[in-house]
């Protein structure tokens, strides 16, 4: 508790963002009394979405640059929200936390895990998985802009892919549909049918707002083709934004 005269102390937060997660944690704190925070975002969009802080786009270089962030700006807390395969920023922030003394908190969103009737099939890297699509497969990829970029130069199968952005060099054979993921496994259902999907290649990002497309593969038997999560940040960690909140 605070003694009478003692100065209140104030947060000075830097939320590392890109995920549904970092809304949700920007949004509480934009009302929070005491608490200055700052979201900063990889600028893979080129127009970033309106959200609830002030904003700073762009990496900071590397584990050195970040920390001299932290120094130069006063942080008290990090709170790491990247996406789980955000790995190298994750492994930044809890490098730079330690070297600067900053409290850090981070996100680390719980894996899909299959069911008895699925047929997911776990690739290390983008150059194995691609090798293993089978000649003539029509597969739909959503695995943001990495996944596009491993996309072999002439395969011998079909791709359609979704993502918020056509990143550059996209080979001319993909059919890119620019939108975020379907709400609903009918909506993803559908979308598979119509096209006529046989493989599914994405991440195992886990959360609700992309898991429509497993939903869909189990009901019409698809295989789904992803990339191994990288392994967890040190602690302390949480399931989800709610759970950080309450920590924090
Ligand atoms: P990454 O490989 O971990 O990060 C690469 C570099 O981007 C970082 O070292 C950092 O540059 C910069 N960076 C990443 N997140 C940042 C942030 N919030 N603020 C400022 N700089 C940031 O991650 P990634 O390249 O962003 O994404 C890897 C995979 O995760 C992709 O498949 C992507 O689709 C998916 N993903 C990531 C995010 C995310 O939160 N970053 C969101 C959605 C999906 P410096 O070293 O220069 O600081």
């Amino acid at each position: 508790m605070r003694r009478d005269g003692e100065p209140e102390r104030k947060e000075n937060i830097l939320l590392l963002g890109g995920t549904a997660d970092a809304r949700v944690i920007a949004d509480a704190l934009a009302g929070r009394m005491n608490v200055a925070a700052t979201l900063s975002l990889a600028g893979v969009l080129s127009k970033p979405p309106k959200l609830a802080l002030p904003l700073r786009i762009g990496g900071f270089g590397g584990v050195d640059g970040l920390a001299e962030y932290l120094r130069e700006n006063k942080i008290t807390t990090l709170i790491d929200a990247t996406h789980p395969y955000a790995a190298q920023m994750s492994r930044h922030a809890a490098l730079a936390a330690e070297k600067t003394g900053v409290r850090r908190l981070a996100i680390w969103r719980q894996a899909w895990v299959a069911e008895a009737e699925d047929h997911w099939h776990g690739f290390d890297d983008w150059p194995s998985l691609m090798a293993a699509v089978p000649a003539g497969a029509k597969v739909f990829l959503a695995a943001g802009q990495d996944g596009m970029q491993a996309l072999p130069e002439c395969p011998d199968f079909d791709v359609m892919a979704r993502a918020l952005k056509r990143p550059n060099g996209l080979p001319s054979y993909v059919t890119l549909i620019e939108a975020l993921p379907g709400k609903t496994m009918a909506d993803e259902r559908a979308l598979f049918l119509e096209n006529e999907i046989t493989h599914i290649l994405c991440k195992n990002s886990g959360g609700e707002s992309s898991s429509a497309k497993l939903l869909a593969a189990r009901d019409l038997g698809l295989p789904v083709m992803m990339i191994n999560r990288p392994d967890a940040p040190p602690q302390p960690y949480f399931d989800d934004a709610e759970s950080l909140l309450d920590a924090l």
